[in-house]
């Protein structure tokens, strides 16, 4: 079988299929949310759309209430799941062309959702309709599964799932190729630490401490408010301890505070060592300082639990395990307030071997510290040996030439609701992945490369 001639001999109509598809807008938009559309008008025109399109080349096709939706080929009791999603996150300003004009210049289709996922979910569509046109038998079921919320709640896998059989091997086309078969453990946990009274009589009282957003990022901006006395010598021993650390620091004078501030760098928590974490480097200097005594506790605290130190050690949680490597933590968030105490939220990646239980047990026993929430999304891995493996890596070797290395990563991806999942492209190595930013692009050779791996795969899974 020449996938590659059975994809080129139907070029025109896959990127017809493509730019049409993207141009249809389908953010989520709770605004025109309802019955049977529970994300909005534009998500369901597009999902709609795929399904009618379904439908008309002969498929078995079903819509669940508007939360995903399948298109199904081949017979047998076996299914295997290809997992997609048509909703996109929103464009954004800075486009060189309309985000949903879908133009092609220089070889590439510019669209929001180009790459992720709309326009590898039409290619496996054509994929799947090559395996039909060419009528080849098959032992197992197909079914292109269509999400629609992937990019905000997953509520259409967690929808569909409930109604519908899971797939006993699949893929999704969503991230890497070759493939990602092991995604870390994510835990989100809240810290509450107890501070002693407060005393207004100090010199230097820590008003306000105030690190980052989101658990998932480096904060790469702190900001501590004091009141009292602030001396040269802690002005000095300031510009020199940031500097040593990475950061940047600024002070500025407002009433009778001093707001001190350290920019760092922000980056992704599935390692933060590629960041410079400004609210621990805030937290480390101000305890070299003379502070309140509730003050002084706080930024000790975070200094004796984190600072410096992205893998747990510090706090007992530290573990690693070979497929997947070193279990890290990132310090994202940081609030104190003077009279009420502080509240640290971090993001922890563990590896896929491991147990979240051993974790929140010495999250619990830490000293003057409780743990106040904590929220655990299991790893996912798929065996090296299982036959998904083994197939898609036959494939991928055989039409690109290249070695199929398997990917492990700290991240999530859609493939995590399937049981045996992987991630399976559409993003070749060493392109740049222009996911969610200005400008998002798929070269049209790789998208006809993804037709092509795809129906060979899902023949291969199937056949
Ligand atoms: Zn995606």
């Amino acid at each position: 079988m020449n996938w590659k001639n059975e994809v080129f001999n139907r070029k025109t109509e896959i990127i017809r299929d493509i730019q049409d598809f993207l141009k249809i807008n389908s953010v989520l938009d709770e605004e025109t949310a309802g019955s049977g559309k529970p994300f909005g008008e534009g998500i369901n025109k597009c999902l709609t759309t795929l399904l009618d399109k379904g439908a008309g080349h002969g498929f078995c096709v079903k819509n669940l209430d508007g939360y995903a939706g399948h298109i199904e080929w081949g017979e047998g009791e076996e299914l295997i799941g290809v997992l997609c999603h048509i909703d996109v996150v929103p464009p954004g300003d800075g486009w060189t062309s309309a985000p949903f004009a879908a133009e092609i210049r220089d070889g590439r289709i510019y669209a929001r959702g180009a790459l992720d996922d709309k326009g590898p979910t039409m290619a496996a569509f054509h994929a799947l309709n090559i395996l039909k046109e060419l009528n080849l038998p098959l032992s197992k079921r197909i079914r292109l599964i269509i999400g629609t919320d992937e990019e905000s709640d997953w509520r259409c896998v967690e929808h569909y799932f409930k109604h519908e059989e899971m797939p006993s091997a699949g893929f999704a086309p969503d991230a890497d190729f070759p493939i990602i078969y092991a995604e870390k453990g994510l835990i989100d946990a809240t810290l509450q630490i107890e501070c002693p009274a407060h005393e207004k009589k100090a010199n230097l009282v820590l008003e306000e401490f105030q690190s980052g957003k989101r658990l998932n990022m480096v904060p790469d901006e702190a900001e501590a408010t004091l009141s009292g006395t602030v001396t040269d010598d802690f002005k000095q021993a300031f510009t020199t301890f940031v500097k040593e650390k990475h950061g940047e620091g600024q002070m500025t004078k407002k009433d009778n505070t001093v707001i001190v501030k350290v920019l760092g760098k922000s980056a992704h928590a599935m390692e933060p060592n590629n960041g410079v974490n400004a609210g621990l480097i805030l937290a480390a200097f101000l305890h070299t300082q003379t502070l309140d005594t509730a003050g002084h506790h706080f930024v000790k605290t975070v200094f004796e639990a984190f600072y410096d130190d992205t893998r747990g050690k510090k706090i007992g949680i530290a573990c690693d395990d070979e497929m997947s490597g070193e279990l890290t933590l990132n310090v994202g968030r940081m609030n104190y307030q003077a009279e009420q105490g502080g509240e640290i939220g971090i993001n922890i990646r563990y590896p896929v071997t491991k147990k979240s239980g051993p974790i929140q047990e010495s999250l619990h026993t830490l000293t003057g510290i409780e743990l106040s929430s904590f929220q655990d999304s299991q790893p996912h891995y798929v065996s090296k040996d299982h036959q998904l493996i083994k197939t898609l890596q036959k494939v991928y070797q055989e039409q690109t030439g290249e070695k199929a290395d398997l990917i492990s990563i700290g991240g999530a991806t859609y493939a995590r609701s399937l049981k045996a999942g992987v991630a399976f492209g559409p993003l070749f190595p060493g392109r740049p992945d222009v996911a969610h930013q200005k400008d998002e692009y798929m070269e049209i050779d790789d998208l006809l490369r993804s037709v092509s791996l795809y129906a060979q795969a899902m023949y291969e899974l199937a056949k």
